[in-house]
């Protein structure tokens, strides 16, 4: 079970010495990934630890919504946020402890992932060179245990620390407590708007060894790269062209990468699948489970590259939804429901969206 470490006290002292600016109708266009112009009826950006108790004093006091917000590249907002969007700016990178094979390395939520694991990789600490340029922020990382080309965040996980927002106490989560799984984790699921993450820490080795680049498009950028011993600075580097060659830049087209997740299928369905669809693809994830490509299901329907208004299904990569402009997150919904029930109808497999939905709707439960 979590530990709790810390309890937050004398509340004046705090609200005068941390005071947080709380906003009105602040909009949210450049802070989700999407880049939908809606807006939040009230905003607060936190930075210090010490201004903890004056935010749970005022989200129980005031008994609204409430959202926690990282990059906003995991997002779709429906419509305008009626409630208080907290934004985790909390920055700080530090060695918990080291040996001679590992470095603990504690990141504050609010550090941007992307600069996170290039600081990592230059200084030679391995792990999460694979998942290099994942938009968001560090604490955000744990939420759907983010995962690309074969190593996931769990991999390289130790510990983190959480806000448990009901008691006002800071916990330490360990791997098990978080309940890791596929684009899943304890927060996404059953601790939902119950903790704010505030810190994670890694377990990062300090060798060049255990690259995980059995992936083809890896292997083959390597070879490119002709280097004469592959090390992590050439595996995130043969990374991040793979990945800017086919996915789509936030700041040019508003995305909030894969909109669905990868089904999970039972063996015998996925079978009778692959006889009606020999090039269906699929990789053994448990002894009874296969995992098949969302993408290659929206693909074979001919939706990449749709367009309706201006939500659209991205060109080169069908499991990326996009906004051309001026699409609203209900009209990127609806495109959405659209894919995942044309799946339904021609695979019998319900599409889950990957992505966190923020508004009320029908679809996609
Ligand atoms: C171009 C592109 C490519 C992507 N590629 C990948 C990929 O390869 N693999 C992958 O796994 N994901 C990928 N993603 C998805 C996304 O980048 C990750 O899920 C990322 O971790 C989201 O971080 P964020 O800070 O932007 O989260 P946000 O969108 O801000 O928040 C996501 C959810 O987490 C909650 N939350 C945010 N911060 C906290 C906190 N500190 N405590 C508690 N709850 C919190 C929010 O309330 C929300 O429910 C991609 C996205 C884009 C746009």
């Amino acid at each position: 079970m979590p530990m709790e470490s810390s309890s937050p006290s004398n509340f004046l002292h705090f609200m005068t010495q941390f005071p947080l600016e709380v906003k009105q109708d602040v909009s949210l266009k450049t802070l989700n990934t999407f880049g939908l112009p809606v807006k939040a009826a009230q905003y607060v950006r936190f930075s210090q630890i010490e201004q903890i108790p004056l935010l749970i004093e005022m989200v129980s006091f005031d008994q609204q919504p409430f959202l926690i917000l990282g990059g906003g590249s995991n997002l779709l907002f429906l419509d305008d946020y009626p409630g208080l969007v907290i934004k985790n700016d909390l920055k700080g990178i530090s060695i918990e402890r080291q040996n001679q094979s590992h470095v603990y390395l504690k990141a504050m939520a609010g550090e941007n992932w992307e600069k996170f694991v290039e600081y990592c990789v230059e200084h030679g600490w391995g792990g999460l060179e694979n998942l290099t340029l994942i938009p968001g922020n560090v604490g955000t990382g744990p939420m759907q245990n983010i995962g690309a080309y074969g190593v996931e965040l769990k991999d390289t996980f130790h510990s983190l620390e959480a806000l448990d927002i009901a008691s006002g106490q800071i916990k330490t989560f360990y791997g098990e407590d978080c309940r890791f799984g596929y684009r899943e984790s304890y927060f996404k699921k059953e601790g939902k708007g119950k903790f704010i993450i505030l810190s994670v820490v890694f377990k990062l080795t300090r060798k060049d060894h255990d690259l995980k680049t059995s992936y083809g498009p890896v292997q083959k950028e390597l070879q490119e790269l002709k280097t004469s011993q592959v090390g992590i600075k050439d595996v995130m580097t043969a990374i991040n062209r793979i990945r800017r060659s086919k996915l789509p830049d936030p700041q040019v087209l508003g995305n909030a990468g894969s909109f669905f997740k990868n089904p999970v299928l039972p063996q015998q369905q996925f079978q009778q699948l692959a006889e009606r669809y020999p090039d269906i693809p699929g990789y053994q994830t448990q002894s009874t489970m296969v995992k098949t490509s969302a993408a290659w299901l929206i693909d074979q329907l001919g939706w990449k590259g749709y367009r309706q208004g201006d939500a659209g299904v991205h060109k080169k990569q069908a499991l990326v939804l996009v906004n051309y402009g001026n699409a609203k997150g209900s009209e990127i919904m609806d495109l959405a429901y659209n894919i995942q029930k044309s799946v339904f109808e021609n695979y019998g497999i319900n599409l889950e969206p990957e992505v966190n939905i923020v508004g009320k709707t029908n679809y996609l439960d």
